[in-house]
């Protein structure tokens, strides 16, 4: 079991050193910024969205490990999906976060790296955070989303 934290932790390391998709979208035709006053995360999610298909994903700001490797991960699960199958994703991630032991361990795939951080319930929303900025974009909402 301890392999496999080491494995995960490597993994969250290595979002957090080297976030993918770490920038602003020229094409982005959808913008939301998202903010977990209890520990400070702050980014904004650019979204390519065209016929309900994520076309493209990126995202920019700062925060802590936990909430930038988080969202460094998402972007990578649902760029090309449906809304609809992001949504969806958002759902059983949300699940396994909470604590949930019933989730779609085949839909969450890489993403159970987190699961860990439901014995956190603090860092819950960081982990969550650029996934509620994502579910507000999709929502074309054009206020900030806070995770308060
Ligand atoms: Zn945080």
């Amino acid at each position: 079991m301890s392999e496999i934290n080491e494995l995960y932790q490597e993994m969250i390391l290595d979002h957090t050193k080297s976030p993918r998709n770490y920038k602003a979208l020229p094409t982005s035709n959808r913008r939301m910024e998202g903010y977990n006053p209890l520990c400070g995360d702050r980014y904004t999610v650019y979204l390519d969205l065209a016929d309900d298909v994520i076309r493209d994903i990126s995202f920019q700001g700062s925060g802590c490990a936990i909430s930038k490797s988080s969202a460094s991960m998402m972007t990578q699960a649902v760029k090309g999906k449906t809304t609809e199958e992001a949504r969806r994703l958002f759902q059983e991630f949300h699940k396994m976060i909470t604590g949930v032991t019933e989730y779609n361990k085949n839909l969450i795939g890489k993403l159970t790296v987190f699961q860990g951080v439901s014995e956190f319930p603090v860092r819950v929303k960081c982990a969550t955070l650029g996934w509620h900025t994502l579910a507000a974009a999709l929502t074309g909402n054009e206020k900030t989303v806070s995770t308060e």
